[in-house]
């Protein structure tokens, strides 16, 4: 089954190839790509068969997403989000209700959106303002949320907010599924896209400003893993651990892809009256750019293969993160390396790895910064929790000093 959806990857590449400056250029959304990637059973490809997916895992995908992130990071990024994330958190502590609700718009080309950052509230996304407060049978949102990759073309939105019991005591932080469909102009009262940030790469994809006004979301799409609502947030951002592994895995390809390119061209572009690839100092940094890349391929594909290993159904947070922050530092630095081979010619949007350049520079940033899995990574080392707030060493009894008595 692998085989035939990476055989599938591999025939809408050259394809998907032909049509990223487009998506690029025009900041459009690969409409067109979604449908291929439908039809070829790739969106929902981890959904269980009998909600009509394949089930497949999500090592699966890592190796679908690295076909198609050399040729089109944006493509790519649909096919992670499409499998892991916001919908991997549905199909693992959802209801049957809401799964069986996600799967069919996911089946038929919706790429979820995970909405969490704030404009206060990014690196420290716990310090969220969005509100859910209980009404009877229902909750009410307010608030609003920034940098939401698919903002105004997702249907699903898996929101994020602070859950307010009748009482006025604050539950935890929920996740709540809503339906709205800007593209169609369906939206619930109370839901609008404010605005959309110009990006430097990954242009075809909109990151949205959604705002929340007594928005009416019913309790049955307030999504809470068996742990219940006061972890229920810590349990939800486990399946972001596959988002890491698959936005590591765009990356990766992103580098492999573009190394590829640099490698044809050395071969072929003569100076000196020789092939560029006659020239030491050439082939060493193609020796570095391959290496880099195998040694990311390995961290992520471990990773992936991780799942269940701390007794969720998502990969290792730490294998997850270490393998997020190597394969996008790599990248940023294998597609950097390959445009230089490429001289002015590198430089010019003739050639697609100006656009691979701005494209990869996202994903040291974007879910989950490279310093904040720093501090992920070096608290599982130490084996100890690693608190960024100013008094939490100090709560936690650490005998390190901070600076809170200030
Ligand atoms: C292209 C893109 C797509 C995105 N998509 C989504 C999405 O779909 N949904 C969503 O909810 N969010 C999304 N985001 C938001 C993203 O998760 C945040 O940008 C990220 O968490 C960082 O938050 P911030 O931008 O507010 O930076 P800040 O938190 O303000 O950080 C600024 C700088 O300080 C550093 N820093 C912060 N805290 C620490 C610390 N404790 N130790 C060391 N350094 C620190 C950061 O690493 C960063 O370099 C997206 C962002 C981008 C760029």
């Amino acid at each position: 089954m692998t085989h035939a959806l990476v055989a599938s990857a591999r025939d809408l590449a050259p394809e998907f190839e032909r049509r990223a400056a487009h998506w690029d250029q025009t900041r459009s959304y690969c409409w067109r790509n979604v449908q291929d990637l439908s039809e070829a059973g790739i969106m929902g490809m981890t959904l269980p068969e009998h909600l009509g997916g394949q089930g497949a895992s999500f090592l699966d995908v890592v190796e679908v997403v690295e076909e198609i992130a050399k040729v089109c990071t944006l493509t790519a990024r649909v096919v992670v989000e499409a499998n892991m994330g916001g919908i991997s958190a549905v199909m693992a502590y959802g209801s049957e209700e809401q799964k069986a609700f996600c799967a069919p718009h996911v089946l038929a080309g919706d790429k979820p959106a995970i909405c969490i950052t704030e404009p206060e509230a990014g690196s420290a996304a716990t310090e969220m303002q969005t509100t859910a407060r209980k009404c009877g049978d229902t909750y009410v949102l307010n608030g609003c949320k920034h940098w939401i990759t698919g903002g105004g073309v997702s249907k699903l939105h898996l929101i994020f907010a602070r859950v307010i019991d009748e009482a006025g005591e604050e539950q935890g932080i929920g996740g709540f599924i809503v339906f709205a469909d800007p593209m169609a102009g369906d939206m619930p009262a109370g839901f609008e896209i404010v605005g959309r940030e110009r990006t430097l790469g990954l242009c075809g994809m909109p990151e949205a400003e959604l705002r929340f006004d007594t928005l009416e979301v019913h309790e049955r799409w307030l999504l809470s893993p068996p742990s219940g609502l006061k972890r229920g947030f810590k349990d939800l951002m486990t399946a972001y651990n596959s988002q890491r592994v698959g936005a590591g895995t765009i990356a990766m390809g992103v580098a492999a892809g573009a190394l590829d390119r640099a490698k044809s061209y050395l071969l072929e572009r003569r100076q000196f009256g020789r092939p560029l690839a006659e020239f030491q100092g050439l082939q060493w940094m193609v020796a570095d750019m391959e290496t880099q890349i195998c040694a990311a391929r390995l961290l992520l594909r471990d990773a992936a293969l991780s799942c269940g290993e701390n007794g969720d159904p998502f990969p290792d947070m730490a294998k997850a993160a270490r393998a997020k922050l190597f394969a996008s530092e790599m990248a940023i630095k294998v597609v950097n390396d390959a445009l230089q081979m490429f001289g002015a010619r590198g430089y010019s949007d003739k050639e697609p790895l100006e656009r691979m350049y701005r494209d990869v520079r996202m994903f040291t940033i974007g879910g989950g910064t490279a310093q904040v899995l720093r501090n992920q990574i070096a608290s599982s080392a130490l084996g100890m929790k690693c608190p960024q707030t100013r008094t939490g060493y100090v709560d936690q009894d650490w005998p390190i000093q901070t600076l809170a008595a200030e």
